[in-house]
Formats: structure tokens, C-alpha cells, sequence
């Protein structure tokens, strides 16, 4: 069976091209050792944060202004799986120029959208399991939320299947084939080889291992994740509380609100993280990460300090060097298209990724992807991503 193009990687952003291209006729095929979603996955998680708050970049901004329309148009065909309850990000001292969320308001002001800004007794009034006066500033956004994202892979893999993908699960790629610098199979782990003259590498941060080329510019970085059962939920729901970051480039830290099914509080951090190999190392939160946690947890959230922490999970990044994604066609290779460099980001723009990523495969002109382009970094490149927290 030949396909038009082979897709490595059943993540949001293999499966969201995998729906946009069969749907622009493409005869497409997932591959992926399954099952799907796949539990390490970066996708397959109970929530991801949907934010339009970027700093001062704007291009992030009117992406999720775009990708907040598919979410709703997503939650009438597949259910509510997003939930807007809006963003609370607030900050230890008076927002400032430079500032990730000062610069964010001031963004969200230009374009149009109203955030309101809070003093420490509103935060305390409107939120009350922050702790009193720890945080003096900052807003709540009301657009926003967060996504229950390994549903929505699940979701969107079923309707790629109705629409004719074929899911190749149970097969690991391990080799992509050319000949003449053209693309011409895809050679897998458990002996097969599939032929095809398009190949999209969506593998995640697994995909410098298969593409080592790209390790100069691409890593894989493990950050902790936690979810604690709270005593008192009915102050962690909203509306007494929302999807929050908290001082996060400063700290990392952010969270959600109870889950409606889990009944969970989850919090992780976004920061540095832990130089990891994706396929042979450990991926275990630490002791020190729960010290850390709780040292948090005591200075922000009191109603949490000694909560009981359910379930621990270091969930790994595919970071590229300036934190900015990796969507673009390789430059010698003809049929070869690689999508990947999440950075702990990607998620939240699930809706348009289809869209972006089989543009790129198509060469089709798209507004936003020079951002994404094929890129040389030097080593010492530093991260961009505004709300990232860089120690
Ligand atoms: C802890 C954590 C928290 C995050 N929080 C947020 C958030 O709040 N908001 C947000 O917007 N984003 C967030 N992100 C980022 C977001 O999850 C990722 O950017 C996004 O899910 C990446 O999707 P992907 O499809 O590139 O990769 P993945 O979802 O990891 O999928 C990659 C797929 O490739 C497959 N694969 C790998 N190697 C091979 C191979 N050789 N052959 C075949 N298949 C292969 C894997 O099995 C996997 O299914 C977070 C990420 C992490 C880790």
C-alpha cells in the first residue's frame, strides 16, 4: 500500500496534519508504536493551558486568537473538552516594563481584548486560596482556559480515521529512506517498509533521534508535574479560581483548577528542566522537585501546603533552542517536512497547527511561518518564550 505521505508521530501535531491533509486529499497515514495517545506522549495529559498571553510577542498572541475560534467550534463537534474559565496571572511585586505579565496586559489592551487588573484585595476578595498579600498584582483574562488534551488526541484520531487515515500503530520508524535527495520510504524498527514520496516527522522530542541533524538545535527537557487532591475543592473551582501562573518567569509555576473528572489540582513547572534521553532515561520526579513543590505550595496556596500529592509524572519537552517551534520542509531533502520543537507551548494552538503544518508540507504560503522556518542557531542561543521561566 503506498500513501501520499507517512506522518512519524500520533501527537497534536502529527494527527492535526493528519485530518488537514486527508482532508485536502492526501492519501495520509499515521505511524506510531502506540498505543495512541501515547502515554509519554507531551499530548496525552488530563489538561494543557490555553493562554493568548505571550508577552510582548504578538504573533503568539493573534495565533491563539485564531486557535480560541476552533476550540469553540471543537467543543460542538467533540463535546466540551475545552474549558473557558479564563487566566488569573498574578505577580509578588507591582507589574513592570519588561515584565511577562505587564507586558502581556499591555498587549491584550492593543489588541482589543479585556483583562482586569487586580490588587492584592481583589486577589484575595475574587481568589481566596492564594495566600493573603502574596501577590499584589497582575489580572484576570477571560478568554482562556485549558484543554483536556489527551481527549482531544483522541478525538481528533477518531475522526481521522473516519475521513480514511490509516493509523499505523505497532511500528516504531527508525530509518527514512531516499534516494537521489528524494524521500522514498519509511523503514520501521519491527522490519517493515513503508513506501511513500512525503514524509512529516512529528515525533515529538523523540525526533533529533531519528533526525540527528536537528540535535544541535533540539533537546529534550523533563519537568516535574503534580496533582494533589485538595481538601476543601470548592476552592479550587472555578469561579473562585481559574487557570493561573504564578510570577511564572520567575518561578515556572502554574496550574489549573479542580478537574471536573479527575478531581485532581494539577501544578507543574515551567522552567529549565532536566537534560534528558528520551527513549533511555528515567523520567521520575525527585525529592528535591517535591521540596521545591512544597515550599510553593506553603508560600501561595495554604489551602494546599499539606494536601496529598495522587500523582507525579516528568512529562518531556522537545525544546528547540530559542523556543520557537520547528515546522518547515528540510532543505535538501525533497518530500521531507519536519514538525516538532513544542517547547512546552505547542498545545494550546492545536486548532490551526493542521492548517500550518500541511502548509509547510505544501509550500504554501503561510503568515505565520518564518517564525518556524528551517533556522540555523548558534549554541549559546537563549530561550524567547515569555513566560518561560530560564533560572
Ligand atoms: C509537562 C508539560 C506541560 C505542558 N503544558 C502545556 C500547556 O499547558 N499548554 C500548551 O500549549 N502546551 C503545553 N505543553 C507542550 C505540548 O504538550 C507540546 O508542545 C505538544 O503536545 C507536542 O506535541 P507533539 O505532537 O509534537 O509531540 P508528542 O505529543 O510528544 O507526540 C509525539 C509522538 O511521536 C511518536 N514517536 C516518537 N518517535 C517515533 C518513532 N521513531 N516512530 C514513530 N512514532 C514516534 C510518539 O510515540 C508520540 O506519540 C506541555 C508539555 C509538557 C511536557
Amino acid at each position: 500500500m503506498n500513501y501520499d505521505i507517512i506522518i512519524i508521530g500520533g501527537g497534536i501535531f502529527g494527527v492535526t496534519t493528519a485530518v488537514t491533509l486527508q482532508q485536502r486529499g492526501w492519501h495520509t497515514a499515521v505511524l506510531d508504536p502506540g498505543p495512541l495517545p501515547h502515554p509519554l506522549a507531551a499530548s496525552t495529559d488530563i489538561s494543557k493551558v490555553v493562554r493568548m498571553e505571550y508577552g510582548a510577542d504578538e504573533q503568539y498572541m493573534e495565533m491563539v486568537e485564531a486557535a480560541l475560534v476552533g476550540w469553540r467550534q471543537w467543543n460542538e463537534m467533540f463535546g466540551p473538552l475545552f474549558h473557558e474559565i479564563g487566566v488569573t496571572m498574578f505577580t509578588q511585586q507591582p507589574m513592570a516594563p519588561g515584565g511577562f505579565e505587564y507586558e502581556s496586559y499591555q498587549m491584550l489592551l492593543k489588541r482589543g481584548h479585556q483583562p482586569e487588573r487586580l490588587d492584592a484585595d481583589e486577589i484575595s476578595r475574587r481568589f481566596p486560596a492564594w495566600k493573603r498579600g502574596a501577590f499584589v498584582d497582575g489580572f484576570y483574562h477571560a478568554q482562556g482556559g485549558y484543554a483536556e488534551s489527551g481527549r482531544v488526541v483522541e478525538a481528533l484520531l477518531a475522526q481521522a480515521q473516519q475521513l480514511g487515515v490509516a493509523a499505523l500503530t505497532g511500528q516504531t520508524a527508525v530509518e527514512i529512506g531516499q534516494e537521489g535527495g528524494r524521500v522514498t520510504a519509511v523503514r520501521t524498527t519491527e522490519g517493515h517498509t513503508f513506501a511513500t514520496d512525503h514524509v512529516l516527522v512529528a515525533a515529538g522530542t523523540w525526533t533529533h533521534l531519528l533526525l540527528p541533524a536537528l540535535a544541535p538545535v533540539m533537546k529534550s527537557t523533563g519537568h516535574p508535574v503534580f496533582h494533589l487532591k485538595p481538601a476543601q475543592p470548592e476552592l479550587f473551582t472555578p469561579p473562585n479560581f481559574a487557570v493561573f501562573t504564578a510570577d511564572v518567569a520567575r518561578t515556572g509555576w502554574y496550574g489549573f483548577p479542580l478537574h471536573p473528572t479527575e478531581g485532581v489540582v494539577k501544578i507543574a513547572n515551567h522552567g529549565i528542566g532536566l537534560r534528558l534521553h528520551p527513549r533511555d532515561d528515567e523520567r521520575v520526579v525527585t525529592a528535591q522537585d517535591e521540596q521545591n513543590f512544597r515550599a510553593f505550595l506553603a508560600a501561595t496556596f495554604p489551602a494546599l501546603a499539606n494536601a496529598p500529592i495522587v500523582y507525579t509524572r516528568r512529562c518531556l519537552y522537545c525544546d528547540t533552542l530559542d523556543e520557537h517551534f520547528w515546522i518547515d520542509r528540510h532543505p535538501e531533502i525533497t518530500g521531507l517536512t519536519v514538525a516538532a520543537g513544542g517547547s512546552g507551548h505547542g498545545f494550546k494552538f492545536a486548532p490551526i497547527l493542521g492548517d500550518l503544518i500541511a502548509d509547510a508540507v505544501e509550500a504554501r504560503p503561510n503568515p505565520w511561518l518564518p517564525k518556524f522556518r528551517w533556522r540555523t542557531l548558534a549554541a549559546q542561543t537563549t530561550g524567547e518564550e515569555a513566560s518561560r521561566h530560564h533560572g
